[in-house]
């Protein structure tokens, strides 16, 4: 793959004036870094160990510009907010997130987490229909031990305040209230009525809030991990913190820490349809890739089957839950379609019901399905999907009455940066957990809500990684990094450009790499997104940066990895679906697309 940045040969030269030193840091290939720019870089190999360890916020130069921390966390949704939680207990801790602390796919999470907990379930039924849903692709070792640690974590949840809905068994003891999901074969996923997501992420910030070793750096945009490739040196890679734009005064800030946990979520923005909220612009696979991580699989986009078609209230979603509590797909005249496609009818999994809805949309040509769940009692519909009913009112939809117009949308990317069952990444001290990594649970296609259950068992698994790689005190060899400079960049006058590009990318994403894909549309997909990459490659170098610019960045960076990975796998398997390649490529066991920068 073209690398993601071109150095100083491949930039025009009224470029190499603007940012000079910020991208001898980090934009070109490490060892022209370190010939094109030694005085800012410094072994302190030879002088005595330093302790680096330090309080949360102490400033290393005036006007807080550098910090140290024994940990950062990029993200504040499940992933990030659960891992700030557990290196607390061992360290200082920063949160960086790049907008308020609950702006993060978590929070919009509706149907729940999925967790063997009733007798009447079993982790090896979990287990098996987590990798029936993978399409042969995933990682068993990673399913195992992601379901097997559920439980524990689920308590965690509870003991943190998380307040799962419950209700009363047969023998009158409190039991957790199940649902049902597609692709599940049991209850099985615990919810705080049908809005989950909203319930962990508020409790477990109320959590971090209460925990004085953790600062949490709202509105502060993670803009690139700082390592010591990009640096220039060839000795082992390791991670030795980032820089963030802080929004409030636009300064730079560069941070340190020698272990340094991603959790920036995934991607949804990529595609003009989505039921992600703003911040999904794909920044930790960006910024992973840039730094030299492998990057796998990301050409499996899930696809929700219901996001609500409706003008006044794009990208809400209609939890799959309703579908486990009997409501039906129905074309525009009541027919109900989906055994058409698949025995289990809507509770089909998400790819096959996502395809099934296209093919629908495109056979009737209506703009839109229908789902309805309103044969069934009101107050039943109304106790079990209280936000989706007030929503739905607020744009004339009764939910107890009415079918809710529904169109598929991206929702989950089920690849990201590789990483091991401890979420680390192949740079040492640099671990990623949640959506943004690929730990091998999900392979070709999710499982519904076995992503939160991955957030907070990563996110405990990869802080004890670290530790155990590097306990807190026992500090690496310091290195001198270099500040960002914005050299001579100039304020961007022309923020309709960036508006532009974003627009074009999501929609080319969409008409050209969504549910039914061709090798053709990909390939016109790669060619514009090569030179929409140098378009905003160039606005980098030469204005100064704002978060837009830098999601800009981020999403022609993730999405050119989407495209280059579909075009890689010349099969239909999961959530990639191909007219070239319609059925799986049986001749050979089932591959991860791998792919790294350098
Ligand atoms: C509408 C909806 C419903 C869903 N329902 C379910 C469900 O019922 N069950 C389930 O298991 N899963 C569900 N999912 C998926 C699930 O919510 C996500 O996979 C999961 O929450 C991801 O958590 P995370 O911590 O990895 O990332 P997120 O929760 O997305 O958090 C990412 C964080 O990183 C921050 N960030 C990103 N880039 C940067 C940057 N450059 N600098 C600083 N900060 C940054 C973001 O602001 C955010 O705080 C749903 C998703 C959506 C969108």
């Amino acid at each position: 793959m073209e690398p993601a940045e071109g150095g100083p040969k491949a930039a025009p030269a009224n470029q190499k004036r603007g940012r000079r030193t910020q991208q001898a840091a980090f934009g070109k290939p490490p060892r022209q870094a370190a010939v094109a720019a030694p005085l800012t870089i410094r072994v302190l190999a030879l002088k005595p160990r330093l302790s680096l360890r330090r309080a949360p916020n102490v400033t290393d130069s005036p006007g807080m510009q550098s910090q140290r921390f024994d940990f950062i966390v990029v993200g504040s949704g499940a992933g990030g907010l659960s891992a700030a939680l557990h290196a607390a207990r061992h360290g200082s801790v920063a949160v960086v997130t790049k907008r308020g602390a609950l702006d993060s796919n978590s929070n919009w999470a509706q149907g729940g987490i999925a967790c063997v907990t009733s007798d009447e379930d079993s982790i090896e039924k979990h287990v098996q229909d987590t990798l029936i849903a993978s399409a042969g692709l995933c990682n068993e070792a990673a399913v195992r031990t992601i379901i097997t640690e559920g439980p524990a974590r689920i308590a965690e949840l509870v003991n943190w305040g998380v307040d799962f809905d419950q209700r009363e068994s047969q023998d009158g003891h409190l039991e957790f209230d199940l649902t049902k999901e597609g692709g599940h074969s049991k209850r099985r996923v615990l919810h705080a009525a049908d809005a989950t997501g909203r319930e962990i992420s508020e409790k477990l910030l109320a959590a971090v809030r209460a925990e004085p070793a953790i600062t949490v750096l709202e509105n502060h945009f993670a803009i690139d991990l700082i390592t010591t490739a990009k640096l220039g040196f060839v000795s082992e890679d390791r991670v030795l913190g980032l820089y963030a734009l802080r929004e409030e005064d636009q300064t730079v800030l560069t941070l340190h820490a020698d272990r340094v946990i991603l959790a920036t979520g995934g991607c949804g923005r990529v595609y003009l349809y989505t039921t992600n909220p703003r911040v999904a612009t794909g920044d930790g696979v960006a910024m992973a890739w840039r730094a030299g991580a492998s990057v796998a699989n990301m050409e499996f986009i899930q696809f929700h089957p219901t996001c609500l078609y409706h003008s006044a209230r794009r990208s809400f979603l209609i939890t799959e839950a309703m579908r486990g509590e009997g409501a039906r797909l129905i074309d525009k005249h009541g027919n109900e379609f989906m055994p058409k496609y698949d025995p289990r009818g809507s509770l089909a999994p998400r790819d096959i019901v996502a395809r099934a809805i296209d093919h629908e949309i495109k056979r009737t040509g209506g703009p839109c399905v229908y789902l309805d769940i309103s044969h069934q009692p009101a107050d039943f519909v109304i106790s079990h999907f209280p936000t989706i009913h007030k929503n739905l009112l607020e744009v004339g939809i009764d939910i107890t009455k009415d079918p809710i117009p529904v169109v598929p949308a991206a929702h989950y990317q089920c690849g990201g940066v590789v990483t091991d069952l401890n979420g680390a990444t192949r740079i040492r001290g640099l671990c990623a957990v949640g959506e943004v990594a690929c730990t091998g649970l999900h392979g070709a296609n999710r499982l519904a809500s076995n992503s939160l259950l991955e957030c907070v068992v990563l996110s405990h698994r990869a802080v004890h990684h670290l530790l155990r790689k590097l306990p807190v005190g026992r500090e690496t060899t310091p290195v001198e990094v270099p500040a960002w400079q914005s050299g001579d960049a100039v304020d961007n006058d022309e923020l309709v450009v960036i508006y532009h590009n974003w627009d074009e990318i999501r929609r080319l994403m969409w008409d050209y790499v969504s549910i039914v894909r061709t090798t053709k549309r990909l390939q016109r997909a790669a060619a514009r997104l090569r030179n929409l990459k140098r378009e905003v490659q160039e606005f980098y170098w030469n204005f100064r940066i704002t978060s837009e610019l830098l999601e800009l960045r981020n999403l022609v960076e993730t999405a050119s990895l989407i495209v280059e990975c579909a075009i890689r796998r010349h099969e239909s398997r999961g959530l990639h679906y191909t007219l070239d390649y319609p059925a799986p490529d049986d001749t050979r066991p089932p591959q991860d697309q791998v792919v790294r920068r350098y």
